[in-house]
């Protein structure tokens, strides 16, 4: 249930319904706006007599939510939320782009890879370091090292680190070392490592699952926001469906819904659910173009050599022709980038 009050609403009473409120039980998410604050009531309300809230003169309107999740509902933050990772701000006017290698094969690989990314105009930079492979002979990153790499890339470009976790034992290094924290495709709805990232405030960027709903990704956003970590970005990446022409579909359409059903920031990683380096680019396009807050494409100096994704990687000259083609539409959907 939401609460809007009318602008200018005496602070005292606003106290007095949230006290009253927090006495029977219920959290209490509290935006305010420049003229306007906004309760969201969290809990089972379905015993919560309405009328009895629409009785006060400063309460604008009250409304039920029908929707599982709160936090994330656009109903209890009706402006786009903006996820600062460390100084670069996702959700706003720019579209931010990640980009990078698939994993981190060497220091000077991650190092060569994030200074063409930077100069095509890459705002984040991306290598994984923990592989989730679907084969466990296929190469599973460089794991620590691989963090060390990044960091040495981040020494010598300024880029902000985004890279995967797959475990809850390695929180404490990536909140040390790791500036956007990527929760995979595969653990998407890995609740228990949720509930530890929602303890953290490091930014988290949240991939879609390999056959996840529109709501159970949100759920999942759910989850960690629910621990105090509001900090979280989505990222469609493509779904499972009968066309097995590309590694996943791209789901666009999940952008739009997302922007109305909650007011996180999304992203599209169209390298993933292409999987052929030849279908990045206009996919990328068509994501600028259904308003898409950042997208996170991968980039090899070597696609031919990579230890993984080769054939979905661009080479940096692609990267940055393509990063020239899409300030144009974004300029269109009224974005920078
Ligand atoms: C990745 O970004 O390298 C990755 C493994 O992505 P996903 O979890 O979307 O498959
Ligand atoms: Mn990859």
């Amino acid at each position: 249930m939401v609460i809007v009050f009318k602008p200018n609403a005496p602070q005292e009473t606003k106290a007095g319904i949230k006290q009253n409120l927090e006495n029977q039980g219920y959290m209490i998410n509290e935006i305010n706006g420049i003229n306007t604050t906004i309760y969201g009531i969290i809990g089972d309300t379905s015993a919560l007599d309405i009328n009895m809230l629409r009785i006060y003169d400063c309460v604008e309107k009250v409304l039920r939510v029908s929707e599982p999740f709160k936090r994330a509902n656009r109903a209890f933050h009706p402006d786009d939320s903006v996820v600062n990772v460390s100084g670069v701000p996702v959700g706003g006017r720019k579209i931010q782009v990640i980009a990078g290698p698939c994993s981190v094969e060497s220091q000077e690989q991650v190092i060569t890879v994030a200074k063409s990314v930077k100069l095509g105009g890459a705002t984040l930079m991306r290598g994984g370091a923990f592989k989730p492979r679907t084969s466990p002979y296929s190469f599973q990153g460089l794991k620590e090292l691989g963090l060390d790499y990044l960091k040495a890339a981040r020494e010598e470009t300024g880029l902000p680190i985004v890279t995967e976790i797959m475990s809850a034992d390695k929180i404490e290094r990536f909140v040390e070392d790791v500036d956007l924290i990527q929760v995979g495709a595969r653990n998407m709805q890995n609740f228990e490592l949720l509930k530890e990232l929602g303890k953290t405030r490091t930014p988290i960027l949240l991939k879609r699952g390999l056959s996840a709903t529109i709501e159970e990704w949100i759920m999942s956003a759910e989850y960690i926001m629910a621990g105090g970590n509001e900090n979280v970005i989505l990222c469609e990446r493509g779904i499972r469906t009968f066309e097995h022409y590309t590694r996943n579909t791209l789901d666009l359409s999940a952008i739009p819904a997302v922007k109305k059903l909650s007011h996180l920031p999304v992203i599209v990683d169209p390298s993933h659910a292409a999987g052929l380096w030849w279908m990045v680019e206009p996919l990328a396009k068509a994501a600028v173009a259904v308003g898409a807050d950042g997208l996170l494409i991968e980039v090899h100096n070597d696609p031919e050599h990579a230890k993984c994704d080769g054939a979905q990687s661009l080479k940096p000259e692609r990267f940055a022709r393509l990063m020239g083609e899409l300030k144009g539409i974004a300029q269109i959907v009224g974005r920078d980038l």
